[in-house]
């Protein structure tokens, strides 16, 4: 156990500067990491300027995945980065937006909570974030890290930026301290690095009262002892708190090691009056060392409708990532437009040399047929595949039309008028759908699913486990008038959700497996919302094993044995 602490909770605001995209979100989850491996108790959370409620109405290709957490919330992608980087789980109090903070102040308004006074951003709103901010710390908690969304300067930024300023003045300013992120651009034409931008986004801070306590530079490369001390000096930071986080090599997991390297969590203990602790780094390191020595190359094709976008399909990229470290490999992602395998005569040369294919979650018809003709693909040339959530349908939707001859079969998302309605929504979510509500209209959260048959590969994926949990979202779901003939044809169902353990002829179809497949599993829910580097997702762990079984030269068909790879380390 760990030993009491002195004095409250600490507080670590961590703002950005000059240019967004720098990675305020991994350099969060790497603090918060190099604290946790000291022993620490964190949690970490992000205020996020926008007016949406949530993202979970916002487009993947402007916003990048929408990631959910076990109680349900849908959240910008950070809190990902923040599960894998930490490895344990964030809640809904980790995503606060402007549009849920002022919502929450309209509402008391409404009720008339406030005596009539006139309702501000100073102090009602200010107050509320702060209460955000408050309602993560507590005995059991010994560091909250608070990452603002946006860069200083953003008009939207401001009410966060002062409510963290009040923040530590109520606290004490010994116990909460600034973390400022800043880019420092190389000028190639001049050859040289300009520390100008940095500095003036740290007068932005100071215009409003913020006085960062560590300065943390993304640079291209290394920045020498001059511009250090040049930025400490005019941005009024120690020498030793200006801290060098270039580009790195091979990975992002490698931050907490730069960070380590140059002390910075000893720093940050030193200037919250916490004790400074031996920080245990050799189950991140070894992790580390996998990733930059694979022994071999697997090829997975990400068959989707957001390609285009960096980061719409983040978690699953990572998970397949994950899941490659433990076996010694490095993951080839070929991202497939799913629309472009309906309209390309030679589709299946896009899919040739592919060891595994993974359909990943998605809404709407576009790109729809092409991921069916993927997972045709796959499960009559016995390549692995994963389906998740929409991949789980869409294999359903395969199986019916092209194994039971049911043609028009569908899922009623694509086609209302279909008269096989293969996936439907559940009866809950008919009068939501009907009204077209569309935020927060979603079986949302982490859901208990019963593993049925202990000789499948989903349940040797498991571990054996009877019973597991997983996260969802979505609206639509298996159709049960169908599962006997499913049955009868091979594909088996592996896991069930029993929302009433009395009524199991009303249970819900979670995972359904191919019999007489290399490995052909799919999920209605989102695994590749727990996976992290350290512990990878099983069920992606067992479609990466089964990919490189793949390539090693598996026959073509009627290999029913699935053998993992030790996991070393
Ligand atoms: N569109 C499908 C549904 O709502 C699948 C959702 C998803 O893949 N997340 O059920």
């Amino acid at each position: 156990m760990t030993a009491k602490r002195e004095g409250p909770t600490r507080h670590l605001f961590i703002t950005g500067g000059v240019v967004s995209s720098l990675g305020k979100g991994i350099a969060s989850a790497s603090i918060a990491r190099l604290l946790k491996n000291m022993g620490y108790r964190v949690r970490i959370q992000k205020l996020d300027p926008y007016l949406n409620v949530d993202p979970g109405t916002m487009n993947p290709f402007q916003h990048g995945e929408v990631f959910v957490t076990d109680d349900g919330a849908e959240t910008d992608l950070d809190l990902g980065h923040y599960e894998r980087f930490l490895g344990q789980p964030c809640s809904k109090q980790s995503t606060v937006t402007s549009g849920r903070i002022y919502q929450s102040v309209i509402q008391k308004e409404r009720e008339g909570r406030y005596n009539g006074g006139t309702v501000q951003v100073i102090p009602h709103v200010t107050d509320e974030i702060k209460a955000s901010v408050r309602a993560l710390a507590g005995p059991d908690i010994d560091v909250v890290l608070t990452e603002i969304g946006g860069t200083v300067g953003d008009i939207e930024g401001l009410p966060f930026m002062e409510a963290a300023r009040q923040y530590r003045h109520e606290v004490g300013s010994q116990y909460v301290a600034f973390v400022h992120l800043a880019y420092i651009p190389f000028i190639r034409a001049a050859g040289e690095i300009k520390t100008k931008p940095a500095q003036h986004s740290v007068q932005k801070l100071r215009e409003i009262g913020i006085i960062p306590d560590f300065l943390l530079c993304r640079a291209e490369k290394s920045l020498s002892k001059d511009v250090k001390e040049k930025l400490a000096l005019f941005c009024n930071v120690d020498l030793r708190n200006v801290v060098d986080l270039a580009d790195v090599p091979t990975s992002v997991y490698e931050v907490p090691q730069v960070l380590f390297k140059q002390e910075l969590h000893v720093a940050v203990c030193q200037r919250l009056n916490l004790p400074v602790r031996e920080c245990a780094m050799h189950e991140w390191d070894l992790m580390v060392s996998h990733i930059r020595k694979p022994k071999d190359t697997v090829t997975i094709a990400l068959v989707g409708k957001y390609i285009n976008h960096q980061d719409a399909y983040k978690s699953v990229t990572e998970s397949i990532d994950h899941a490659a470290y433990a076996h010694l490999l490095k993951a080839n992602i070929v991202r497939i437009e799913s629309e472009s395998l309906e309209k390309d005569d030679n589709w299946v040369e896009k899919l040739k040399g592919i060891d595994g294919i993974l359909v990943p979650g998605g809404f709407g018809k576009r790109g729809w047929e092409g991921k069916l003709r993927a997972i045709r693909y796959a499960r009559e040339n016995n390549v692995p595949y994963l389906g998740l959530c929409l991949g789980m349908q869409a294999a359903s939707v395969e199986f019916a039309r092209n194994v039971l001859g049911l043609a028009d079969a569908n899922s009623t998302e694509m086609n209302e008028k279909t008269t096989n309605p293969l996936i439907a929504p559940m009866e809950t979510q008919k009068d939501i759908i009907a009204l077209n509500l569309l935020g927060g209209t979603m079986r949302l959260g982490s859901y208990p699913c019963t593993i049925t048959k202990k000789t499948s590969r989903t349940s040797k994926c498991y571990g054996h486990a009877e019973l597991v949990h997983e996260r969802h979202r979505h609206r639509y779901e298996f159709n049960n008038a169908y599962r006997e003939r499913f049955e009868a044809a091979g594909m088996i169902f592996t896991g069930l959700y029993l929302p009433d353990p009395t009524k199991p002829e009303k249970s819900l179809v979670e995972i359904i497996e191919l019999k007489n497949h290399l490995f052909f599993v799919a999920t209605q829910a989102h695994p590749e919302f727990k996976s992290g580097p350290v512990e990878p997702h099983p069920l992606f762990r067992g479609f990466l094993g089964a990919a490189y079984k793949r390539k090693r030269g598996a026959p073509a068909g009627g290999d029913t044995e699935m053998t993992l790879p030790p996991i070393s380390g």
